[in-house]
């Protein structure tokens, strides 16, 4: 299980804290007793054990491949957090630890892979060229990550264009009280299918917001020009919410870049495990310090009802839930290895979509079943399927593993190509495919 997460600047700023506290003494008492007393009174102490400031432990992203349960537990005992959201002996599991603990891992033999030697310092280095940007201003909105307060302003413009092709409503609050902003585009033919893309229900998985908001984007302006997406747009009556907990995404823009659950009593709840198909089961935690812990109950989440009345309110048949990281296109079941039902019409639907995905830059998505690898259970996927009678697919964006959540921001463009790629694939899809 994923412990909470320790940053080094807590440490920091403990020693920071000290140093500050050994200088105040000193002034306050050459202020008393004057230069020669305090000079006095110096040399008459002790000599004070020098303080030698420790260097905090740099928190290093690994991947690593547990042959077995033993050394998955050991993986997971030394993890600060667990950045797989599909792992189990056998298959790599991206964890984070201290680079301390790295000669653990390998006396192990688990032989650690280094993804990121330093991620503090890589969000470091993000946030600074975000910084530049904002002075800069590339001319691309997509040229850069955005914050939830950008997105919402450029939903709140797509809108305002378009009125003949897209209405933007909330469909509920977060536990802060931000809207969860929703985009209504098309469906003017009587027969169009209801259908839900949506983003960040994961905070820390920032392209996914990106891409949701570009598929929109790209579906409304491209409209005229395009006749594929013209009759998507025809087609389907779109739903699009590209920022699922939105409290979490801008926690993780203002304090912690690497936040993954939503904001719920400062220790916060993971959506993706707070649906109601098998609440409670593996892979969700009931401790509220896990990165995967589930909430109280199915649907204790503001952000987990808000989609659940969507999606009964539209009767939406079609889905999409963009996640970062891993390039997979997942399909149902992700509580069990059992077989969906409709296992094969998932199995040839999802390889549609990742031959549509490597259709624009050759980029390879692998297509599983979201348990073949690990369960997770109380999943919106599972519960779009399972409760809704939707097609859920759960599409984990670039990168495939690399630089993890923290994505070069020239990659928020083809990532948007192939995040389209993919909604249209599922879009095409007849009941009888
Ligand atoms: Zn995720």
């Amino acid at each position: 299980m994923p412990n909470a997460r320790r940053g080094p600047h807590d440490l920091f700023a403990w020693a920071q804290s000290q140093r500050g506290r050994i200088a105040e003494r000193g002034w306050i008492a050459a202020l008393v007793l004057g230069p020669l007393a305090a000079v006095t009174w110096l040399v008459s102490l002790p000599p004070a054990p020098v303080a030698v400031p420790t260097a905090p432990p740099v928190r290093v992203a690994v991947r690593v491949t547990p042959s077995d349960a033993t050394h998955l537990a050991l993986a997971e005992a030394l993890a600060l957090d667990v950045w797989s959201e599909n792992f189990g002996p056998g298959s790599p599991i991206d964890l984070v630890v201290h680079d301390g603990d790295l000669p653990r891992l390998e006396a192990a033999g688990l032989q650690p892979e280094i993804l990121v030697p330093d991620i503090d310092a890589v969000a470091r280095d993000e946030a600074a060229r975000i910084a530049q940007a904002e002075i800069h201003r590339p001319a691309d909105w997509y040229g850069e990550f955005r914050d939830f307060t950008a997105i919402t302003a450029r939903l709140e413009d797509l809108a305002a264009r378009y009125p003949e092709r897209v209405s933007m409503s909330a469909i509920g609050g977060s536990i802060e009280g931000r809207p969860l902003w929703a985009l209504r585009i098309g469906g003017t033919a009587p027969d169009a299918t209801p259908m839900l893309v949506n983003g960040a229900q994961h905070a820390r998985e920032w392209i996914a917001a990106m891409v949701t908001t570009c598929v929109a984007d790209r579906l409304v302006r491209e409209y005229d020009d395009n006749p594929a997406i013209r009759d998507f747009v025809d087609h389907t009556e779109l739903w699009v919410v590209p920022v699922v907990n939105p409290d979490g995404y801008q926690y993780s823009w203002s304090s912690d870049r690497y936040w993954r659950k939503n904001r719920r009593g400062g220790h916060g709840v993971d959506l993706n495990r707070n649906f109601a198909v098998a609440f409670g089961g593996a892979g969700s935690s009931s401790a509220k310090r896990s990165e995967i812990y589930r909430g109280e109950y199915a649907f204790s989440e503001p952000e987990s009802q808000a989609i659940r009345d969507l999606v009964r309110r539209e009767s939406i048949a079609l889905h999409v839930d963009f996640h970062s990281y891993g390039q997979l296109v997942l399909y149902p079941w992700n509580y069990t290895a059992a077989p969906a039902k409709h296992r094969d019409r998932f199995a040839a639907l999802g390889d549609r979509i990742a031959s549509a995905i490597f259709a624009e830059h050759g980029t390879g998505y692998t297509l599983k079943a979201g348990a073949q690898l690990y369960a997770a259970a109380g999943t919106l996927s599972d519960w779009m399927y399972g409760e809704a009678g939707a097609t859920s697919f759960t599409i984990e964006l670039r990168p495939k593993g690399g630089s993890g959540f923290v994505l070069p921001p020239e990659q928020i463009r083809p990532t948007c190509d192939e995040g389209l790629a993919a909604v249209l694939a599922l879009g095409s899809a007849t009941p009888s495919d």
